[in-house]
């Protein structure tokens, strides 16, 4: 079963392309976001601990997003293969994530960076505010997340390139097109 990353900037559709790929895959898609969220609906003390960072547009502190993973990977469903999306963010996260793929003696094997101009993210994002009511995404919060993404995630993906299992696939389009994409451009780099 797969282990793989899904990554790109707040717009590019990664969640969503996160859900099909991941039924796809037969693997499920954990979204860090995704579990924040649920945790302020269910108003857990996690969840009221992560949404002022949340609603600045800001990190929740590593070490309560990590621990947060770290429950969520010790799910059943998750013991042979996962999309994670959303996680790693930082640099630090990527050492705490290798940390705990090699407690389960298990490694990643493909990362997959979805990209897409700027104007069209801030649109998505502006029309995903319509939609679906995130309290984070509002004009200056949605620009202080796109300049964590260059600043604290595209070292990220360099240290991902480095390893030589990062792909990267265009995320602007339709939506359907990018899944076949995805899904292709993955199988590829799985088989080899
Ligand atoms: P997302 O749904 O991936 O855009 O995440 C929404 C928000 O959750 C982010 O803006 C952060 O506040 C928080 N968050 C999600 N994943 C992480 C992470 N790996 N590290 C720190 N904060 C995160």
């Amino acid at each position: 079963m797969a282990r793989l990353i899904i990554m790109g900037p707040p717009g590019s559709g990664k969640g969503t392309q996160a859900e099909h790929i991941a039924r796809h895959f037969g693997i499920p898609a954990i979204s860090t976001g995704e579990l924040f969220r649920t945790h302020v609906r269910n108003k857990t003390e996690l969840g009221s601990e992560a949404i002022g960072y949340m609603d600045s547009g800001e990190f929740v502190p590593d070490h309560v997003t990590t621990a947060m993973l770290r429950g969520r990977l010790e799910e059943a469903d998750a013991a042979d293969g996962f999309l994670l999306d959303g996680y790693p963010r930082t640099v630090i996260q990527i050492g705490a994530l290798d940390e705990m793929l090699a407690d389960r003696q298990q490694t990643l094997e493909v990362v997959l960076e979805l990209t897409a101009p700027d104007e069209e993210l801030l649109a998505r994002m502006l029309r995903r505010a319509q939609e679906q009511g995130r309290t984070d995404d509002t004009e200056p919060v949605i620009q202080r997340r796109l300049e964590l993404y260059r600043d604290e995630t595209q070292p990220v993906l360099t240290a991902y390139s480095q390893r030589g299992i990062l792909l990267s696939v265009d995320g602007s389009g339709q939506r359907e097109t990018i899944t076949k994409d995805a899904i292709a451009a993955l199988e590829g780099a799985l088989a080899r």
